[in-house]
């Protein structure tokens, strides 16, 4: 893959909203047993991706299961349109896992339809129901061009994410069920 399309990505700032309000939409599966998700959209500026937008996922393709969840294609084109839409771009996902399941990707997660370079994907520990999650209780993986899907350290956390306060968080919600 051509690095020039896909200049690294070094850092990464999480509004602290965004984190809250990930925390909430993946909490109202979690309260029923089942994984939840959210989705990031941000800018990107030379090495720094700011997350700008909380995408909440509501479509009849979306699977929410105690130990699974999918994204269909058809809310992803509609979450790559959405992003278009605002001039963003599709930077990351947070999902949940249950207590006992780690907050490791599991092998559906790696399959997950957006392997492009430096895609954040998060991991929320205990179904995203304790009253304060920060990052480093979250699996943080970083999509990689040579390696894939490579989960990040606690020390590697701290230097490349940052939890500000100074973004606008904007929450979207695509994918209404016809009533
Ligand atoms: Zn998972």
């Amino acid at each position: 893959m051509n690095p020039k399309f896909f200049p690294a990505v070094d850092t990464w700032r999480v509004p602290r909203e965004a984190l809250e309000a990930s925390v909430r939409e993946m909490a109202r599966d979690g309260i029923h047993g089942n994984e939840g998700i959210a989705l990031w959209l941000g800018t990107r500026e030379g090495g720094v991706v700011t997350i700008t937008h909380v995408v909440c996922v509501r479509g009849q393709d979306v699977v929410r299961e105690p130990a699974y969840l999918s994204v269909g294609s058809a809310t992803l084109n509609e979450v790559g349109d959405v992003a278009i839409e605002h001039g963003v771009t599709f930077v990351g996902q947070i999902h949940s896992h249950g207590p006992r399941f780690g907050v490791d990707l599991s092998p559906t997660d790696r399959r997950f339809g957006v392997a492009v370079p430096y895609f954040l994907s998060l991991v929320a520990p205990d179904y995203a129901l304790r009253t304060h999650i920060s990052l480093d209780a979250c699996g943080v993986h970083v999509f990689e061009p040579a390696n894939g899907f490579r989960r990040l350290g606690g020390h590697e956390i701290t230097e490349r994410l940052a939890v500000v306060e100074d973004t606008e968080v904007t929450e979207i919600t695509v994918g209404q069920p016809t009533p």
